[in-house]
């Protein structure tokens, strides 16, 4: 299958050549042909799967061909994203893709001087990539009109109602033309996203390109269990130990994210942060840096690196494990892309022993755990397995052996995706937060 057997048309085409897109993804073999049909769609693809080229071609392919000329401070699509990072990124991806055609394409996102926003938005643009509060920010100070709107995409649609942006989009779902075409991506299906799904969509086609709930299988995936104090000394160690060359970290806390980067610079490690309460400007600079290789530790909040598209990361660390469940899933996914394999170790301390269990009923695996010669727990971390039990019989650690290389091996590889892996118990991960969808409500 190629791009031109999915109907594109040669402007993308080309634009795909330059960019060394040969064979459609499975996601967007599905959803370029629905898109271009004029389908609503519900699609469960995480990042790293093509997603965003997914609706961004036929979304531009459909705004070329049909449709009047933007008037002022109107956007003909829209694309809703959580976070600032995610916006500059799709933003790109969209530039990029519509290189050979006559169409304007512009983001927005709060934490910079709304003014040059507003100015540009005068003229109208084609496609406006948006986080919600902004989004609405512009549209109260009116410089921005819903009238010609004929597509909606949410993007990250779990994330925006993690972040508690489910009142923002309540607020923009009753400003928007009702006859639309509206296409959401999630990487996980709540009960709250199908709730959402079921208010916003049409009809839609459902394309799901792994299973639900399932991390990458392409990563592998283990624990090391140490006390809380000790994250720090242990990570120090593992990354020596490892000859680790770049590695993306994540924080639960934006304290959690500077004592680390400071903890690492005074040891001379090249490492940087990035966190909500940073300048734009700063976290872009120390994305880019990382990117480009500049910078060897990035620390981070999962606000700030959601959905990050960063190549050929062969390491994530979960220095602190994430609240909700999901962001498990979101941050293991920024590596092992592309049919790469990438690794994924998470530094579990006793306290986190419930968050580690819910993440093992969602991915539907138990996870391997090592034990770190000269770091082990004095406070036990409690035994879990896919099923939601935590074993809470306190025990005292086990000696490690001291021979080979001192590390403990407490069982088999278990990647995701193991069919021998037990359905997970019905246990709640999260609270569903509700969704308010105000007077205008579409029939399901
Ligand atoms: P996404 O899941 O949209 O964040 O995309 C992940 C990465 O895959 C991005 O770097 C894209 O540029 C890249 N990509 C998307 N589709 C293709 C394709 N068909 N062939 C090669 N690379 C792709």
């Amino acid at each position: 299958m190629t791009f031109a057997t999915l109907g594109l048309i040669d402007p993308l085409l080309r634009s795909l050549e330059t960019l060394g897109y040969q064979t459609p993804t499975p996601v967007q073999a599905q959803a370029i042909p629905a898109v271009l049909a004029g389908r609503d769609l519900m699609a469960a693809a995480q990042t790293g799967t093509g997603k965003t080229a997914g609706f961004a071609l036929p979304l531009l392919q459909l705004l070329a061909m049909e449709g009047p000329k933007v008037t002022a401070n109107s956007v003909r699509a829209l694309i809703l994203v959580p976070t600032r990072e995610l916006a500059e990124q799709v933003h790109e991806a969209v530039r990029q893709y519509a290189e050979n055609l006559p169409l304007s394409t512009y983001a927005v996102y709060g934490g910079v001087s709304i003014n040059p926003q507003m100015m540009k938005l005068r003229k109208g643009v084609d496609l406006l990539v948006a986080t919600p509060g902004r989004l609405l920010d512009l549209f109260r100070q009116n410089a921005l009109k819903f009238n010609q709107l004929q597509t909606l995409v949410l993007d990250e649609a779990d994330r925006m109602l993690d972040l508690g942006f489910s009142e923002e989009l309540g607020n923009i779902y009753r400003v928007l033309p009702k006859k639309r075409q509206t296409l959401l991506f999630s990487a996980t299906f709540s009960d709250a996203i199908r709730l959402l799904a079921g208010q916003m969509l049409n009809d839609p086609l459902s394309i799901e390109v792994s299973p639900r709930n399932v991390a990458a299988n392409t990563v592998k995936q283990w624990v090391v269990v140490v006390d809380k104090k000790r994250k720090p000394e242990l990570f120090i160690h593992l990354l020596r130990k490892g000859k680790w060359k770049q590695v993306l970290v994540f924080a639960k806390t934006r304290n959690g994210v500077d004592a680390l980067v400071e903890k690492l610079q005074g040891l001379g490690i090249n490492a940087d942060g990035i966190h909500g309460d940073k300048p734009q400007a700063t976290r872009q600079r120390a994305l880019d840096r990382f990117k480009a290789s500049e910078v060897q530790i990035l620390v981070a909040t999962d606000v700030a690196a959601r959905g990050l598209d960063i190549e050929d990361l062969p390491l994530v660390v979960n220095f602190d494990l994430p609240i909700v469940a999901e962001d498990y899933i979101h941050r293991i996914g920024r590596t092992g892309r592309a049919g790469a394999t990438g690794e994924a170790i998470s530094l579990v301390c006793a306290d986190e022993v419930n968050l580690l269990s819910a993440i093992e009923t969602l991915t539907r695996q138990t996870l391997t755990r090592q034990m770190e010669q000269d770091f082990e727990p004095e406070h036990r971390v409690p035994d879990t397995d896919a099923s939601g039990q935590v074993v809470k019989k306190p025990k005292k650690p086990k000696k490690p052996k001291t021979s080979g290389s001192g590390k403990r091996n407490l069982g088999k590889w278990v990647e995701s995706g193991d069919a021998s892996a037990p359905e997970p118990s019905i246990k709640p991960v999260r609270k569903v937060p509700v969704f308010n969808t105000g007077p205008r409500k579409r029939k399901p």
